[in-house]
């Protein structure tokens, strides 16, 4: 508190007034102040120099993207009489003129902003259609700004129709939307739309980097990329964040304090535990998330990061490109180790584990032992491995050496539908025998692990299709062994077959 009052002092001597926070003194003024909006700002400018400029503007995007600076802009633009008095419409207002002075702030008497959140009626429609009528008292345009216009009800999107279609000359309206799907294409297509995208994260560091050049606060990158990741593409959310920080780092933004401050794990640390659960290291696994639940961190938190380092490496398994991961390099090259030490399938069964996982340790009193269990179900899946790799492997092997060891027949009649029936032959390795115990790996029968409540990759998750097994007969797969100490591999391929093929009921040759 004591350095927020410092800061607050310091900030109005600087300024000698109010502190006025970041994002609102550091907010856009001309079109090519906006970041990462390159498409838009390219059509405004085409539109400005070739006069043809819309009578509706549609802007969307999510928040935070600065649908209602860049009203705010277009507005001064249209309006805009430049620094002596003779200008003409610009996409450079000059930010002096009564115009551009009255519109920065909300005094504008030609220039309406409302927010069809809380005004979403046929009658408030009805007054702004009236009001549209009468020209501009002292601007160039009667400029009508409205926020969340999706709000609006039919009857009043109706109602404002009939002037979308053949509006004044003096009038603009500029809409803003978060869901442009709730929009009538009625209304869309009388607009000319302009899509605000998310700001990318690299972007969003450049632009913080400059603020605190021009703040003298010093910094180095690993901050600055945190702040901007937490700010999930929004540049007013990476201002506000950064205001927090120059007040808590006191001027000196480092990644641990920042990190301490957003209550997430450094980056490089999770990306390691991933790495150990992929390995299989349950002892590195252990001591790395204990270390991270001593420092404080929320573990449904950094859960949240396991999830997104499972995605970076599902992407980089899949498109074998890193470029589409908006990650740091350190980031990148860790998820291109981890893709090559882990399997598609084991990934996507990962993913689900997390997925549950973040919820159970959120709800959880103890977060914890609960994320204890989340890593044990996950290492276990990692020592797993890719049923289908180990299926693989096990033919090959049986191939090579054991002519006379289990072999699995198929006895049913195949379906009479002409989709194909996956045949997965559940082979088993030369095994010491003791005694002639049959093994009936059915669904009940099965060994329990601790993550049986995942629900099993179907065949979809490897790129197939489901498999069309008749319900009623079982399928028999009869094995001509005379074993009964069935080893762990063994359990767990039947365990993957039976999941595969709920079905499948496997016999004895003894039984058969
Ligand atoms: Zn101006």
């Amino acid at each position: 508190m004591g350095q927020l009052v410092n800061y607050c002092k310091e900030h109005r001597m600087q300024d000698n007034q109010t502190y006025i926070n970041l994002a609102r003194k550091y907010r856009p003024q001309v079109i090519a102040d906006l970041i990462g909006q390159e498409a838009l700002v390219q059509t405004l400018e085409n539109a400005f120099k070739l006069n043809r400029v819309h009578h509706a503007f549609m802007l969307t995007g999510v928040r935070g993207t600065g649908k209602t600076t860049t009203a705010r802009i277009i507005a001064k633009a249209l309006n805009c009489t430049g620094v002596d008095g003779n200008g003409g419409i610009t996409l450079n207002p000059c930010g002096v003129c009564e115009s551009c002075v009255s519109i920065n702030n909300d005094s504008n008497m030609d220039v309406l902003e409302m927010d069809a959140a809380s005004r979403t009626g046929v009658d408030d429609v009805r007054e702004i259609i009236e009001n549209a009528k009468y020209k501009p008292v002292s601007s160039r345009y009667k400029i009508f700004i409205i926020d969340e216009v999706h709000m609006l009800s039919k009857n009043a999107f109706n109602a404002l129709l009939k002037t979308l279609e053949e509006p004044p000359a003096h009038l603009k309206f500029i809409f803003a939307t978060t869901e442009i799907r709730k929009v009538p294409i009625t209304v869309l297509s009388r607009c000319q739309r302009f899509d605000l995208k998310r700001v990318s994260v690299a972007e969003l560091s450049q632009h913080l980097a400059k603020i605190c050049g021009l703040e003298s606060v010093s910094f180095d990158e690993e901050s600055l990329f945190l702040l901007a990741k937490s700010a999930n593409g929004s540049v007013r959310d990476s201002l506000s964040l950064l205001d927090q920080a120059i007040v808590y780092a006191d001027r000196n933004l480092v990644a641990a304090k920042i990190i301490e401050m957003l209550g997430v794990g450094a980056k490089e640390d999770i990306y390691n535990l991933f790495l150990s659960v992929v390995n299989k290291d349950s002892a590195k696994t252990f001591e790395l998330l204990n270390m991270q639940f001593s420092k404080g961190i929320e573990l449904d938190l950094l859960l949240e990061d396991m999830l997104e380092i499972c995605h970076n490496a599902s992407v980089i398994k899949i498109t074998s490109n890193p470029k589409f991961l908006d990650s740091s390099e350190v980031e990148r090259n860790k998820a291109i180790e981890i893709a090559e030490t882990s399997d598609l399938p084991s990934l996507v069964k990962l993913w689900q584990i997390i997925i549950k996982g973040i919820k159970e340790v959120k709800d959880s009193g103890n977060s914890l032992i609960f994320a204890n269990m989340v890593f044990t179900k996950m290492l276990l899946v990692a020592d797993l491995g890719d049923v289908g790799k180990m299926i693989d492997f096990l033919k090959s092997s049986e191939k090579k050496n054991l002519t006379s060891n289990p072999k699995v027949v198929n006895t049913l009649p195949q379906p009479p539908a002409p989709q194909p029936v996956p045949t997965v032959a559940p082979i088993i390795p030369p095994q010491p025998v003791s005694a002639p115990t049959p093994v009936h790996a059915t669904t009940k029968t099965q060994p329990q692990t601790p993550f049986d409540d995942v629900p099993p990759p179907s065949m979809e998750d490897y790129g197939m299709p489901a498999p069309q097994l008749p319900k009623e007969e079982p399928q028999i797969f009869e094995q001509k062994t005379n074993t009964s100490v069935e080893s762990n591999t063994e359990q767990q391929i039947k365990q993957e077959v039976s999941r595969l093929f709920p079905s499948a009921v496997f016999v004895g040759k003894e039984n058969a």
